[in-house]
């Protein structure tokens, strides 16, 4: 503008001072013999000496004596107007212990290009080493964790496997019974074998549930495209509990293909589809309703029902393993489905959420990328 002045200016010296006061590396200057003459807070921090105890001393005092001659060599090529680097040196603190550091010495020099001192730059790499020791122990742990929780899903495969055969003995046995001997039990005795049926059939249920949960945690899922809507329809052709009269269905298409694992997919849906024809209130004809919603290079597959509702303090914890909310009677349940809906969606670099209102039916949401297209 004419006849401005510009703006205000900070005094170069005062900027300088600032800044070497505030750097986290200590910035020395020495003079060509190797003396030092300027010493900032950060080296103050590193190598413990103030200010006023190192001024005027040789810098070779940082210096393990071991490397004296690798430090004059250092001084003699920057003497020479060259820039020198030591990404990995050692130096001595004033109470002797040694540091890892890195080290940039250059030549201050004139504006006729003569090397007047070396200004150098020294920086603790103690720090980094402390970092980087903890992303190696937390890196040793997890992989430990990992193992542990392999281990101990084979052993809950394989003792829920081996748990089946007994059970089906306690159930065959006891049908025989009472179809063969039901004439000569009494009302009480036919009660309680009754009783001992269904609870080994609903013991049976959970053991298969168990295995399905620990089936989809080992499993290996190679992903691939996955064409959501035949697989829906398919879904639903095969189950007559999810057809009219029962249930009324309705996708709302095109759906996207989503990169995924189809057999974890199938299962993730199924079980979806079943608690939303299965919690309704009695009398009501259960009406879902699947459409997608697409972000970006991510797939959110819905589905909303008529039922009735989860309460919103409750939503969360549904998809730990044997959480359920309603009564056990109306509705009966393990409370694994979630979360082998849960686990197969993670396993496949998705997520799953709820949204929902006692009374106001449910939305869950499906997130997976999006397949790519043919
Ligand atoms: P299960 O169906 O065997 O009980 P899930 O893990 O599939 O187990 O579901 C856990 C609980 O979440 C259910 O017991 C029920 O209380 C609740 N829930 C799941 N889906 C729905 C839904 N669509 N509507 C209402 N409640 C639901």
């Amino acid at each position: 503008m004419p006849g401005s002045e510009g703006p205000p200016q900070i005094p170069t010296d005062i900027y300088l001072a600032a800044i070497a006061d505030a750097a986290e590396d200590a910035i020395i200057g020495e003079s060509l013999d190797g003396t030092i003459l300027r010493w900032n807070r950060a080296a103050e921090r590193i190598f413990g000496y103030q200010a006023d105890a190192v001024i005027g001393r040789p810098g070779s005092i940082l210096v393990p004596p071991d490397r004296h001659s690798e430090e004059a060599a250092l001084l003699d090529t920057v003497r020479q107007g060259q820039r020198v680097e030591e990404p990995e040196a050692e130096r001595v603190r004033q109470d002797g212990t040694r540091l890892d550091v890195s080290v940039v010495a250059l030549p201050l020099q004139d504006a006729a290009g003569r090397t007047l001192g070396v200004l150098k730059l020294i920086r603790d790499l103690a720090g980094r080493k402390r970092v980087s020791n903890l992303e190696a122990m937390v890196a040793e742990r997890t992989a430990h964790l990992q193992q542990t929780i392999a281990e101990l899903e084979g052993v809950s495969y394989s003792l829920s496997h081996d748990l089946r055969a007994p059970l089906r003995t306690i159930q065959g046995f006891s049908q025989i019974v009472l179809a063969d001997a039901g004439d000569k039990l009494g009302d009480q005795e036919k009660e309680l074998l009754k009783r001992t049926i269904s609870a080994a059939n609903r013991l049976d249920r959970l053991i298969q549930d168990v295995l399905s949960y620990t089936r989809v945690s080992r499993l290996s899922v190679a992903l691939t495209t996955v064409e959501v809507e035949p697989l829906l329809r398919q879904i639903i052709d095969e189950r007559p509990e999810l057809q009219p009269p029962s249930a009324d269905i309705v996708i709302q298409g095109p759906l996207a293909p989503v990169c995924g694992h189809e057999a974890s997919l199938t299962q993730c849906i199924t079980n979806l589809l079943d608690n939303a024809v299965k919690f309704v209130a009695a009398g009501q004809q259960p009406r879902i309703r699947i459409w997608n919603e697409l972000d970006g290079n991510q797939v959110r597959l819905w589905f909303a029902d008529n039922g009735i509702g989860i309460p919103k303090i409750a939503q969360a914890r549904l998809f730990g393993i044997f959480q359920r909310v309603h009564d056990d009677k109306t509705y009966p349940g393990t409370g694994i489905g979630l979360a082998i809906v849960r686990k197969a969606v993670e396993r496949m670099g998705g997520s799953v959420h709820v949204e929902s209102e006692p009374g106001e039916g449910s939305r869950f949401c499906v997130q997976l990328p999006l397949g790519p297209r043919a």
